[in-house]
């Protein structure tokens, strides 16, 4: 057993005994979805298993900013994943992270659910889930390992992009000795982490940089609950040439004052709603966003609204009251 998980063994050997999974992250998956999913499939392909990856949403088009990833182009599209006997969910706090697949994923005998975000509602037929895990990644190579997967530079470097995005670069709480260890073990097999660095953080369009600015320009501080946020809209969008896939990190730019402990941005979606990202340095954000129909981990949450004014007064309201 590794990680404290009771099922984590159960879950080792189910991969082993396979010969064929079906594999699914969160719905608009980030670094870390992509990176576990990418790596998981690699990894048990090279024990012999035929493996199917996709998730809810996945169109044709080419990924905005990880398709520098191996294995981008075996990915299927979610009407294409056939039903497994054995189903691996990567990095989903809850099923319905799973959006139309979760049905599929629900048939499954064997159904894997292998996730870091507290408050994971424990899903699957089998669970992993830990949530001081740096990253769903930090668990696929650890899984991956033991069911004897040989490392090489591609899984490696899925798995180092997992870490990489999931930690800040290795600044957030959740970066541990452990950590650190497992990121220096994946540089061993030929990864560049300058290479992943400039891939992920340093090749956004140019109207990235303009819409950087359109959000700090109207950032709005509420002092007395050190608490910071701004909005983009489609227009936005339409005008810097970014999609929505590229606005990931965009609430990172927010924190970056000692005047705030909480960032919020709002992003306007297709149908006129609002996604939040919730960012803290400190007070736990995640029940807030739980409480909104959304999730995530104490420090990094998210959740859709149809009123951004409402939430900034609550959110103000919750963080001057602590
Ligand atoms: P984001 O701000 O989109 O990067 O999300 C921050 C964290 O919250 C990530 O770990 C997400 O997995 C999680 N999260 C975001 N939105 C939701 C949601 N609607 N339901 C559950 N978890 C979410
Ligand atoms: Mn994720
Ligand atoms: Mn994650």
């Amino acid at each position: 057993m590794r990680h404290d998980a009771a099922q984590w063994d159960e879950a080792v050997e189910a991969l082993r005994a396979a010969p064929e999974v079906a594999i699914a992250c969160h719905v608009n998956p980030d670094g870390d979805a992509l990176g576990s999913l990418l790596a998981a499939a690699l990894g048990l392909q090279k024990l012999g298993k035929k493996t199917y990856a996709s998730w809810s949403g996945r169109s044709a088009e080419p990924l905005a900013t990880f398709g520098f990833l191996s294995g981008v182009d075996n990915l299927l599209l979610p009407d294409d994943l056939p039903e497994t006997e054995t189903f691996l969910a990567l990095d989903c706090g809850a099923a319905d992270r799973l959006g139309d697949l979760e049905p599929l994923a629900r048939k499954a005998q064997t159904l894997i659910n292998v996730d870091h975000h507290p408050g994971n509602d424990d899903f699957g037929t089998i669970n992993v889930v830990i949530p001081n895990a740096s990253s769903t990644a930090e668990l696929v190579a650890d899984l991956l390992r033991d069911a004897g997967v040989e490392f090489d530079r591609d899984i490696a470097s899925c798995l180092y992009t997992g870490i990489v995005t999931d930690t800040g670069r290795f600044s957030y709480a959740n970066t541990r000795p452990q950590t650190l260890r497992l990121a220096a073990n994946l540089l061993e097999y030929d990864v560049s982490a300058p290479d992943i660095a400039r891939d992920v953080f340093e090749s956004a369009p140019f109207g990235y940089l303009k819409l950087v600015g359109h959000i700090l320009e109207r950032a709005e501080l509420v002092e007395d609950a050190r608490f910071v946020y701004s909005w983009l809209t489609r227009a936005d969008l339409d005008e810097t040439g970014v999609s929505i896939e590229e606005t990931d990190r965009l609430v990172e730019t927010i924190r970056a004052t000692r005047a705030v402990d909480v960032a919020a941005l709002f992003k306007e979606q297709p149908d006129g709603r609002w996604r939040v990202s919730l960012r803290s340095k400190g007070p736990g954000i995640a029940e807030f966003a739980r409480a909104r129909g959304g999730g995530g981990h104490e420090l990094a949450a998210g959740f859709t609204t149809d009123d951004r004014d409402e939430v900034i007064e609550a959110l103000a309201e919750d963080l001057r009251n602590r």
